[in-house]
């Protein structure tokens, strides 16, 4: 047995299914967990010694790649002087200065724990100032775990095969009405239908969480001037998107802003951070100032935001990683589209600047329903053989891969070389 298989066995009488967060489970494709022990650059090795190009990067935070050193420095000399006080800093004052300066529609913001409070604090903040109660999400968009957004939520609950959670009353999710992703007549509907009601409208501006679905020309711009029209709140959900995409996220990538945006992952280059902002009008909605609550023991935790601030910076003050990084996307997707053609399958590669996934289905995949028709069974045999010869890819069809900065064309290279065995093999 090797020493992640006895871990997984000791760690499933103690923690349920043995993880800490379901999308770490190996079960929807037929294996258990490798244990990480470690991570540099764009490799992890396991507990077994086993080491593998990543293609996870915790979720996104790692967009430097593994243990960087300025981030690790950063962190290190911070900690010396206290992990926490639960009282102003001037490390929070930084961080926040210099996302409203750096992000045009973000006047003011709130740091947060994880991209789940801060969605959750942004749709509280949008209910307030607008006094509806609706929210509209799209279908196969996760948005974090608090009850409300449960619906049709994407790959964690997908992979697992259930529809919504238990334990979610249905009053917390009778005011979430979900639309069709790149249907613009689906969100219009509903406005139809609920005029004057609807709070806000939330959106993975590229959904990358039912693998990677990209918005058709115009949708993102339609949906920004129906809110307009209507006197609802857009939030664009830039958890994944943000300083990814563009340092100014999906709101610089598209030239769209939006009213509201939510922040996590490389917002804390892998500490546990999360932010909403947006307008100062709606932003001064929240307490202390206004009348809506919101609050947090570790919210901006100096050794936290010491580590995300050295990322931003480093991001913004290095537009070439952007380059880079698109570069190598196209390397990695067009060459995976490229094989994928010459073994005589048909599979969309769906794929944007540092974001893609490869869909085991026929089909064009735009929605929710049309990853739906993907071959899981065909997805966990290739992700078996790509880990088995060093890739770690996320153990589900419906997760993107995630290219970081220090991958290099000789990684994406070995990559390729694998998956054309893989192919090869099932010839
Ligand atoms: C990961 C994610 C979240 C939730 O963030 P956590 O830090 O896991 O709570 C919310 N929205 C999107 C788009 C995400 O990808």
């Amino acid at each position: 047995m090797t020493k992640s298989e006895s871990l997984f066995q000791e760690a499933v009488q103690y923690i349920p299914g043995g993880v800490n967060s379901p999308v770490r489970a190996y079960g929807s494709v037929g294996m258990t967990p490798r244990f990480i022990a470690k991570a540099d650059g764009p490799y992890v090795t396991d507990v077994d010694g086993n080491r593998y190009i990543d293609y996870i990067g915790s979720w996104g935070p790692m967009i430097l790649g593994h243990n960087h050193p300025a981030v690790l420095e950063a962190v290190i000399k911070t900690a010396e002087n206290g992990l926490s006080f639960g009282a102003a800093t001037e490390l929070e004052v930084q961080m926040a200065e210099y996302i409203c300066q750096h992000i045009p529609s973000v006047e003011m913001v709130r740091m947060v724990n994880s991209g789940t409070e801060a969605v959750m604090s942004a749709i509280r903040a949008a209910r307030g100032y607008t006094g509806r109660n609706k929210i509209i999400k799209f279908a196969g968009c996760y948005h974090g775990h608090s009850d409300a957004m449960l619906v049709k939520a994407g790959s964690g609950v997908m992979t697992a095969g259930i529809p919504d959670s238990a334990g979610v009353p249905a009053g917390c999710t009778q005011d979430t009405l979900t639309a069709v992703y790149n249907d613009i007549d689906s969100v219009k509907a509903i406005f139809d239908e609920f005029d004057g009601e609807i709070a806000a409208v939330i959106i993975e501006a590229v959904a990358a969480n039912m693998g990677v679905v990209l918005p058709k020309e115009g949708f993102l711009k339609e949906l920004r001037e129906l809110c307009t029209q209507k006197g609802a709140v857009l939030i664009f959900d830039e958890v994944i998107t943000g300083f990814r995409l563009a340092f100014g996220g999906a709101q610089e990538y598209f030239g769209i802003d939006a009213d509201m945006v939510t922040y996590g992952k490389i917002i804390g280059a892998g500490m546990p951070v999360g932010a909403y902002g947006g307008k100062k009008e709606i932003m001064e909605m929240v307490s202390p100032v206004g009348p809506v609550y919101q609050a947090g023991t570790l919210s901006g935790n100096p050794v936290a935001m010491a580590a995300g601030l050295t990322q931003l910076k480093i991001l913004k003050e290095n537009p070439n990683i952007y380059v880079h990084m698109a570069d190598l996307g196209e390397k990695l997707f067009g060459g995976m589209k490229q094989l994928l053609k010459e073994y005589g399958r048909t599979y969309p590669v769906n794929h944007t600047a540092s974001l893609g996934c490869v869909y085991f289905t026929e089909k064009d995949v735009y929605n929710y329903e049309m990853a739906k028709t993907s071959d899981t069974d065909a997805f966990a045999d290739y992700f078996r053989f790509m880990l088995e010869h060093g890739i770690h890819l996320a153990p589900s069809q419906f997760e993107a891969i995630f290219l970081n900065h220090a991958h290099t064309d000789a990684t994406v290279l070995e990559t390729l070389d694998v998956m054309k065995q893989y192919l090869e093999s099932r010839a």
